[in-house]
């Protein structure tokens, strides 16, 4: 970021030192220390405002009581985790179809702000059972189709989907999308109206190395930019998946990135999403005091 862009970024950036009002709870954060209501509770004693839950510890406790509980505590959610994974043979489309349909009802069931998006990548792992394949350009299309076909689904629903582009080291199995720039190009194509029912969720672990990341977020605009993650990269990172940093204790400028997301119009939750083996092994409401102080500190 060059300095006129920083000091344009630092004047809209909103204070986060003094509470924890625009903190969510991503539910995989805490996902091996409770079930969704445990989790619920943890976050309601907390005074944390909102969460983005996981269909997985939904349907776990079951989808009227994840409602109930979401409400009785007064919590927001920031998203719904997540459809997506599109890529399929022939014999998984309608099963594809129907889940992420599904996704999109739960999502408005939950009165989620968006549905988040992991696209998936080549068939085989984000079908199983479909025939392999290596054809990652078949499976971007397949991608683009998938997205427009439950695009008209979620407006018709009222249910705005966010695609969630994933660090390149995933484009075999869980996402062939991405960069900001591709996901962004894929709005524009399905959604060139900018009507809001298409965008995208910047999680910083995904984005945080890409040289067009700043403009990316800048051509995302208000319309687009449906979600915001945090979290941290580590070095070394031990495992592909599962060695997500706590909020500071790694390498990724968050600020410049907030401060430009916020620049474009985005007034949202900065919500902490973190996958790591180290901090599922921690006390819930340790965890959830740390990523209070990180909010307040780091993000
Ligand atoms: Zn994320």
């Amino acid at each position: 970021m060059n300095h006129i862009a920083s000091t344009v970024a630092d004047a809209a950036l909103r204070d986060f030192s003094r509470d924890h009002r625009f903190l969510s709870i991503n539910t995989a954060t805490v996902r091996k220390q409770g079930d969704l209501l445990a989790i619920i509770d943890a976050c309601a004693r907390a005074e944390i405002r909102a969460i983005s839950p996981w269909r997985d510890q939904v349907a776990a406790v079951g989808l009227d009581r994840a409602v109930t509980a979401v409400k009785a505590a007064g919590l927001e959610l920031s998203g719904y985790c997540r459809g997506g994974m599109f890529p399929s043979d022939a014999a998984h489309l309608a099963e594809m179809r129907d889940d992420n349909r599904r996704a999109v009802d739960e999502a408005k069931a939950l009165g989620a702000p968006c549905l988040v998006l992991v696209v998936g990548g080549l068939p085989q792992y984000s079908r199983p059972g479909s025939a392999p394949s290596k054809d990652l350009g078949a499976a971007r299309i397949m991608v683009e189709d998938g997205i427009g076909e439950l695009l008209d689904y979620a407006r018709s629903i009222g249910m705005p989907l966010a695609i969630e582009p994933l660090h390149p080291m995933y484009a075999a199995d869980r996402a062939c999308v991405n960069t900001l720039g591709q996901a962004l190009d894929i709005c524009d194509r399905l959604d060139p109206a900018r009507t809001g029912f298409l965008g995208v969720a910047c999680d910083v672990y995904h984005v945080w190395w890409d040289p067009d990341l700043f403009a990316g977020i800048a051509r995302a605009g208000r319309e687009r930019m449906l979600a915001y993650h945090v979290c941290d990269w580590l070095v070394p990172t031990r495992d592909l998946l599962l060695d997500r940093g706590m909020m500071g204790d790694g390498v990724i400028d968050l600020k410049p990135i907030r401060a430009a997301v916020e620049a474009v119009g985005y007034a949202g939750y900065a919500e902490v999403e973190i996958f790591s083996e180290d901090w599922w092994a921690r006390p819930m409401d340790e965890v959830l005091a740390t990523c209070i102080a990180r909010h307040r500190s780091a993000v």
